[in-house]
């Protein structure tokens, strides 16, 4: 299954901050075999760039703008009403900040 990571306000909340829960998800995905992505509206260089300084390197298969004709089986996102994969989109939420 591919599963693509947003950045901003999923792997990283508005300030900047990493946001461990996701990436503890993301780490968890990874263990379980699936094939993860991150991607980002900021553009593949943004994305890459997150990817580095969160040191998912070793985890992440590739970085990619945020294109909806990319169609991931599932996409972790932060905007409610989003429909990005295939299966579906899991929406988190900054239920602690
Ligand atoms: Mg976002």
């Amino acid at each position: 299954m591919t599963v693509f990571f947003d950045v901003d306000g999923v792997l990283i909340d508005y300030n900047e901050r990493p946001r461990y829960e996701a990436i503890d998800l993301l780490r968890a995905m990874v263990a379980c075999g699936q094939n993860v992505f991150v991607w980002s509206g900021g553009g593949k260089d943004y994305a890459e760039h997150w990817v580095r300084k969160l040191g998912l390197e070793d985890l992440v298969t590739a970085a990619y703008a945020k294109d909806p004709a990319l169609k991931p089986d599932l996409a972790i996102d932060d905007v409610p009403g989003a429909d990005l994969g295939l299966l579906g989109t899991m929406i988190v939420t900054f239920a602690h900040d």
